[in-house]
């Protein structure tokens, strides 16, 4: 695809454009397909089979032999729905959780909410790559353990995580697995049956469809409490008239995403890898974040020893180039990233973390220019520095 935009965009972990196909695709449902699905005259029957073809489809693309997909208001009210759902259905069976310590805000604070609830949580730590602790997992398990909830690729440093090894052991104990998989969407293969996942969130707008819209697959099964109550949309489990235009955008991303898949990640990985090597060569002390592990093809998470991530991005800023330090949504917090913290970078370096993440309409010269700014920017924020041992 053609780069139209006059800026270099490098911050797709943290949302994408949409894509035209998508938009041409919602737009009837905006215009003549208006009518409530839930509605029984036969223009609002029309929207209703669409709608139905649409879940069914879903279900294929998420690699799903049986249960069902309920489309929500993004992934954050997926892992909402998935995690308090779960346990307020179950919790005569237990009050114990498992979760990681790297996991995004929409489960990790969900969690935290629980345990004021009189829930018992317990965050397994991941390696220095980013990748979780399979050890200290296989010990938190306890027979009143009634959910597992570990993300399937994290946001900040894209590191893979071990969802068949999980999920083997969650079906053999009898434990539900939820899995936070919406920085996967479109990028690797999903497949929840092979991997025996429960419940799987998706948000459309990480795969260039619409915002405010994410789905949540449940296996056959699987209890859920509602958490929003009204009507009987979303099999009762999430009320109030459905988002048609934006149900049909997100089917139809993951479908154009999953079939250019291949060849897409190969490409990105090849800008990405480019970046890497270039930043390797050209500016010392650094560390590649979730270096060795298995990553997301488009994700890069340096830091740079000695300098703040905000500096560097107020500089790229001036350039027309858009990445981002930490995650989206802890920007404006001085916190450093929870994420680097767990994986055992001390506070200091935390600090001098960059996310590049690349997208479709990224091309070799959007690295470029990435390549002949960052290490004069690298210099100058250390020239400045009383963090860097020159200066001392
Ligand atoms: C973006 C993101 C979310 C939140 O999705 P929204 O649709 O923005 O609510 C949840 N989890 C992960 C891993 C994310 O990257």
């Amino acid at each position: 695809m053609e780069n139209n935009l006059d800026f270099t965009y490098l911050d797709h972990n943290a949302t994408t454009y949409v894509d035209p196909q998508v938009i041409d695709a919602m737009a009837p449902y905006w215009g003549v397909k208006f009518a409530n699905p839930s509605s029984i005259y036969d223009i609002s029957q029309d929207v209703r089979t669409d709608l139905d073809m649409a879940r069914t489809k879903m279900l294929s693309l998420l690699g799903a032999s049986n249960g069902k997909v309920v489309f929500t208001g993004g992934g954050s009210e997926s892992d909402n729905l998935a995690i308090k759902g779960f346990v307020y259905a179950n919790q005569k069976k237990g009050k114990h959780i498992i979760t990681s310590t790297i996991e995004h805000h929409a489960v990790g604070h969900t969690c935290e909410f629980l345990i004021k609830q009189g829930f018992d949580v317990t965050y397994v730590p991941v390696t220095t790559q980013g990748v979780l602790d399979i050890t200290a997992f296989k010990a938190a398990l306890r027979p009143d353990t009634i959910l597992v909830s570990i993300m399937a690729a994290n946001n900040e440093t894209g590191v893979i995580q071990p969802l068949s090894e999980i999920g083997r052991i969650t079906k053999e104990k009898g434990i539900a697995f939820h899995t936070d998989a919406v920085q996967i969407g479109g990028k690797i293969p999903i497949e929840v049956d092979a991997w025996n996942v429960d419940l799987l969130t998706l948000s459309a707008h990480k795969f260039y469809g619409p915002k405010g819209i994410g789905c949540l697959y449940i296996r056959k099964g699987i209890r859920l409490q509602p958490q929003i109550h009204g009507g009987s949309q979303e099999f009762d489990l999430r009320a109030g008239t459905e988002n048609t235009a934006a149900i049909i955008g997100m089917v139809k991303a993951l479908a154009l995403a999953n079939g250019s898949m291949i060849e897409e990640s190969k490409r990105e990985q090849g800008l990405r890898d480019h970046l890497e090597a270039a930043i390797k060569r050209d500016i010392p002390e650094i560390i590649i974040n979730g270096q060795g592990a298995p990553r997301l093809p488009n994700t890069l998470n340096v830091i740079m020893k000695y300098v703040e991530g905000e500096g560097m991005l107020l500089y790229l800023n001036m350039n027309k180039i858009y990445a981002s330090s930490g995650s989206a949504c802890t920007s404006g917090s001085l916190d450093p990233s929870h994420v680097l913290l767990a994986m055992g970078i001390p506070h200091e370096f935390a600090h001098g973390s960059l996310r590049f993440s690349f997208g479709k309409k990224n091309t070799d010269s959007d690295v470029k220019k990435v390549i002949a700014l960052l290490p004069g920017i690298v210099r100058q924020l250390r020239s400045m520095s009383p963090l860097w041992p020159e200066n001392s």
